[in-house]
């Protein structure tokens, strides 16, 4: 079975997507850390996350990536959102996402077009999203635990800038896929966010 889960930031979809894969015994793949690595990787080769040709060189960014904590701040992700208007970083990380998505047994993976181009055939395709307000307040509390001084302000005005360049890219824009469920997480904590997901699987699995 092939779970994608899409969404925009901070609308829990990565907690969503982890605990799905928890329940139903699959390997979960969180594809926003492949676009972090490669706008980490930019920084670091001090490039133009805006070239296209430059973003490129950086998507063969080494495995050992991955794991550097710095891939989860603030800034990390607000590169991942502009090296990936590129085509070629999109299509650089295609092969990766497709062979894990394929692999025997099935997967979980969480991004922004898994429904719509890494896994069109997807058994089960969730678009998790949530209000601005709620996704910036979760972020504050994140960012105030790792101890990141960012403002709720700074914070919200981010994601709506992220959201708007995720939504109008030509390149596989955030769009729920026709049959996605949507699972507005709003108003809903943790706990009842997974709680909805699995419910929605487990009716897909019962059919
Ligand atoms: O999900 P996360 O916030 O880690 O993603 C960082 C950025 O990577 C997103 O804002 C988006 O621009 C990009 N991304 C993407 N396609 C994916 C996953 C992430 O374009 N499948």
């Amino acid at each position: 079975m092939i779970i994608a889960v899409d969404g925009p930031t901070a609308s829990g979809k990565g907690t969503i997507a982890k605990a799905l894969a928890a329940h139903f015994g699959l390997p979960h793949l969180d594809t926003g850390l492949l676009y972090r690595a490669v706008g980490r990787q930019v920084f670091l080769d001090c490039r133009d996350p805006d070239d296209a040709s430059e973003a490129l060189a950086a998507a063969d960014f080494p495995d050992s990536l991955l794991s550097d904590p710095a891939l989860r701040s603030e800034d990390a992700g607000g590169l991942a959102s502009r090296v990936s208007v590129h085509p070629g970083v999109r299509q650089t990380l295609y092969e990766r996402q497709r062979a894990f998505a394929t692999q025997d047994g099935g997967a979980v993976l969480d991004g922004r077009d898994i429904g719509t181009v890494i896994a069109p055939e997807a058994d089960v395709k969730l678009f998790v999203t949530a209000s601005v307000d709620a996704r910036a307040g979760r972020r504050f509390r994140e960012m105030q635990e790792r101890g990141e001084p960012h403002t709720l302000k700074e914070i919200a005005d981010d994601l709506r800038r992220r959201d708007e360049r995720d939504r109008n890219r030509a390149e596989a824009p955030l769009v729920p896929a026709e049959d996605a469920y949507i699972l507005d997480t709003s108003a809903l904590d943790r706990d009842a966010a997974i709680a909805a997901a699995i419910e929605i699987v487990e009716s897909y699995v019962a059919r």
